[in-house]
């Protein structure tokens, strides 16, 4: 009874964030040798934590107490960075778990960045724009001492926009006078120090990894974008750029959505259309021409490629079984769980994960914090270059060390191998994450144990 089997799966399935990421932690370290003793604890722990509570007037004159959270990992390769997210949801165990995913990720795409993250509990769909400036700012001033542009640098993540980072930038600036304050946050306005790709790195980033994995071959009668068919879940930042480029690059995108439901044409949807009818009507739901679908029906979907990128865990072991895509590229921070990582794996699905196809967002950021020191702006066609070709070698390095791991194992046909002794061979996620963990442990033995 596969559905009872799914349904008792999904209910003994632990999604606490902090567990979800030891145990991502604890198979990749399983496949690391020959560090000291005890290092891989400190890896383990956040840095350094903080939470602030502080008052706002809303538009009624009433006042309401916000929790905002800001966490660093880790500043081995350099400041701290990553997103601050808006959402009823956010608290600490999600944010130190994401906040390690920023610093596997920078580590991974080799950029000098630590991993950091931040969020603010509270309901940004329904708060007025001068209710979220005003959460802006003070959470700024709250966090004057702990962000800086050379200590922890945020960007816009779930519910967070250019807007949301113009307004970081003012903010610091005013209490800071008198500095080149643009470095101090990412993801800004082009017109104040953003950089040219910046608001579609993320989604273009998941393209380019994309095409570079397809053309390994590892499906064979999938080698490259045209023609394949894509599902992408949420249609935000991330998933409107994924949209478009997949388009762009010949893909029929049949199924997208957002956080009202789904909608699906297997004849192909237009993303301009899309984007226009969502623009106007607030949901991508109800586009003339297209069927409603649930967000579950849509991850079950039958595709080539699924694109998760809205929220963490909608792959979990209730519904990992049902999902028909050959190929899950994860846009969104943490959308797979651990047991959905085994199910996949045994089904033959490939995923490339989060720190890899997602991590466009913050290597253009990087360019924009690099762009800002020099107090210049860089054209779109340098920084498109720049980008595909750090997402191309990010794809090389975990491609070729998980064939390094495929002595012995049972590799798909047509795959050369090289290299280690025989051990089980590891998803793309653990090849990922070891990759990462083993370059900020060895910078950490470079720097030196202080004092
Ligand atoms: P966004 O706020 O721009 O968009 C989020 C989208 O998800 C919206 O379309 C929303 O309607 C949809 N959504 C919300 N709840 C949903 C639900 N229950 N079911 C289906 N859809 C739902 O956010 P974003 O910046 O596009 O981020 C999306 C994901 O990508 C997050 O996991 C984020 O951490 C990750 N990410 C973002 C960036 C970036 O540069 N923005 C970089 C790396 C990773």
């Amino acid at each position: 009874m596969p559905g009872k089997t799914a349904a008792s799966a999904a209910a003994r399935e632990n999604l606490d964030p902090i567990h979800i990421s030891e145990q991502q932690f604890d198979r990749a370290v399983g496949y690391i040798k020959g560090f000291k003793k005890g290092l891989f604890e400190f890896l383990r722990k956040p840095k350094r934590i903080t939470i602030v509570h502080f008052p706002i007037e809303l538009d009624d004159e009433s006042v309401q107490s916000f929790k905002g959270i800001r966490v660093v990992h880790n500043r081995v390769f350099g400041p701290g960075k990553g997103g601050i997210r808006y959402h009823p949801d956010v608290s600490l165990e999600e944010v130190i778990s994401l906040a390690k995913l920023m610093t596997w990720k920078c580590a991974l795409v080799d950029i000098p960045f630590g991993g950091a993250k931040g969020g603010v509990v509270c309901d940004p769909k329904n708060s007025s724009e001068r209710e979220l400036r005003r959460i802006t700012r003070r959470f700024t001033a709250e966090l004057f001492d702990v962000i800086g542009p050379h200590t922890d640098i945020p960007a816009p993540d779930l519910y967070t926009s250019e807007q949301t980072m113009a307004w970081i930038f003012d903010t610091y600036d005013v209490l800071h006078a008198g500095y080149n304050n643009r470095p101090v946050v990412t993801g800004k306005p082009l017109e104040m120090g953003g950089s040219p790709g910046r608001s579609e790195a993320t989604g273009n980033g998941c393209v380019y990894a994309t095409r570079r994995f397809l053309s390994k071959a590892l499906i064979p009668d999938q080698q490259e974008i045209a023609g394949a068919r894509v599902v992408i879940q949420g249609f935000g930042d991330v998933g409107s750029a994924a949209a478009r480029g997949f388009f762009r690059a010949g893909a029929k995108i049949i199924a997208v959505s957002d956080s009202s439901g789904g909608i699906c044409n297997t004849e192909g949807l237009d993303p301009e259309a899309v984007a226009a009818f969502k623009a106007e009507h607030g949901s991508v739901v109800g586009m003339p021409d297209t069927l409603t679908i649930t967000n579950e029906e849509l991850l079950e979907h039958e595709c080539d490629i699924l694109v998760p990128a809205a929220l963490g865990n909608q792959i979990h072991a209730g519904n990992a079984r049902n999902i028909k895509a050959r190929l899950i590229v994860e846009g969104a921070n943490n959308p797979t769980t651990p047991l959905a990582d085994t199910i996949l794996a045994e089904k033959g699905v490939y995923i490339l994960p989060d720190i890899l196809a997602n991590a466009g967002g913050v290597t253009v950021s990087y360019y924009e914090w690099v762009q800002n020191q020099a107090n210049e702006q860089w054209g779109l066609e340098q920084v498109t270059a720049r980008l595909e070709a750090r997402m191309h070698a990010a794809v090389d390095a975990v491609f070729n060390r998980w064939q390094s791991f495929a002595v012995g194992a049972e590799v798909p046909a047509g795959v050369a191998v090289e290299g280690e002794a025989a051990q089980p061979l590891p998803d793309f996620r653990t090849v990922a994450l070891l990759i990462a963990i083993e370059r900020v442990a060895r910078a950490t033995l470079i720097r030196g144990i202080w004092p």
